[in-house]
Parts: C-alpha cells; structure tokens; sequence
C-alpha cells in the first residue's frame, strides 16, 4: 500500500448550495488531496458537497475515510464506496473519529452542522486538545460576514487576536489546502505562505 503523504478532515454542507460554484470547489478540494497522494476524512455521506467531495477524492485516488452516526446512515446517505466507512454510535464518537484520523482540519461553505464542526475543533484549539491546523475556505465571501461578526466580538473583548490567528482563511482552495498540510508537518509542496 501506498503510503499517505497527509490526511485533511473537511467539512461541509449535506447540502449543495444554491450555485454550482460550491460543488466546483468541492470537487476541486476532493480532486487536490487524490491529486497529492492525501486522505481525505469526513462524515462519509452522499448527500450534498460531501458526496461530491467525496466521489471527487476517489476519483482522484484518495483514500477516504467516512464516519457516520447509524442515526444518519440513511438521511445523508452513507456513501458505501469508501476506502474506510465508519459507522458509529453517536455524533461525538463521529467527531472524535474524524479528529483522531486528521493532520489537518478545512471547512469549506456549509451549514449549521459544518458551523459546529469547525468552532468545535478551533475551540479545541485554543484549549491546547490538539494542534493541528484549521481553515476556513471563504469562497467568494462565503463567510466574510462570520469573519467581520468574530472580529466584532474581537473588539468586544470577547475574544482576541490569539484566538483569531489560529485559524487560516482563504480563498484559493490549493493554496489554502498546502498552508495547512505544510503546517501540520507532513508532506506537501512548498507554498507562498504570505499568499494566503
Ligand atoms: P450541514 O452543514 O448542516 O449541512 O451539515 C454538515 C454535516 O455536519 C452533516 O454531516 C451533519 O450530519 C453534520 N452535523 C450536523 N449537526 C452536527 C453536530 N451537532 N455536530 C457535528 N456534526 C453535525
């Protein structure tokens, strides 16, 4: 077997948006990890970006590793052509999976369950439980209104700039991809970090 050069945990919308841009950037963030010898983890569903992510990896070559909660196995449509499916108890069983396998962790558009994923491992974080990378993937100004809210609780003083610099936010799927993979100490191709 092939030796996996990183693995990324993404996370992402059950659903596909209304414009085909997101499931362009799907296919594209799957199609980069294949493409650059990566494991790709997440929540091993069909349905919406994650299916396309998904199929998109695969197609690529990746090794992909599900993992689902049984309760979810047949709304999101567990996706059966995984390297790895995962089907677990409960939704913290998934996560904690999904944490344990990742080098790395990106979110791309999604909704409130990619929302709770993404500050749960960012506030994971900040509490030293791990310290890999996060990214957020800000297509178009997907989430420039969530960065302009974080930086009003900045302000507040509910948060700081610490907190903020933990995370790594771009708009150039590859480029963002290789900052956080580079990061985490594995393998990848050099990148312009002061590009991102
Ligand atoms: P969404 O962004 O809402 O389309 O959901 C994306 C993924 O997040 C789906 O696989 C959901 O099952 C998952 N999800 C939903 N709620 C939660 C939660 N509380 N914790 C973790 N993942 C969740």
């Amino acid at each position: 077997m092939t030796p996996i050069s990183f693995s990324l945990c993404v996370y992402c919308g059950s659903r596909s948006g209304n414009n085909p841009e997101f499931a362009d950037l799907a296919r594209q963030v799957g199609r980069w990890i294949g493409e650059h010898g990566g494991q790709l983890v997440y929540g091993g569903g069909r349905s919406g970006l994650m299916g396309i992510l998904a199929d998109a990896a695969l197609d690529a070559g990746a090794r992909v590793i599900g993992v689902i909660p049984k309760a979810l196995v047949e709304k999101e449509y567990a996706h059966t052509g995984c390297t790895e499916l995962h089907i677990v108890e409960t939704m913290h069983e998934r996560k904690r999976i999904m944490a344990e396998h990742a080098d790395a962790f990106l979110a791309l558009p999604g909704g409130i369950g990619t929302l709770e994923e993404f500050f749960e491992v960012w506030t994971w974080r900040q509490l030293g439980y791990h310290d890999k990378p996060v990214g957020l993937l800000n297509l178009n100004g997907f989430y420039d209104s969530l960065l302009v809210f974080l930086q009003s609780a900045v302000g507040s003083g509910f948060m700081n700039d610490w907190q903020m610099g933990l995370i790594r936010t771009g708009s150039d799927a590859p480029l963002l991809m290789q900052a956080l993979v580079q990061a985490a100490g594995t393998t990848a191709p050099d990148v312009q970090l002061d590009q991102i």
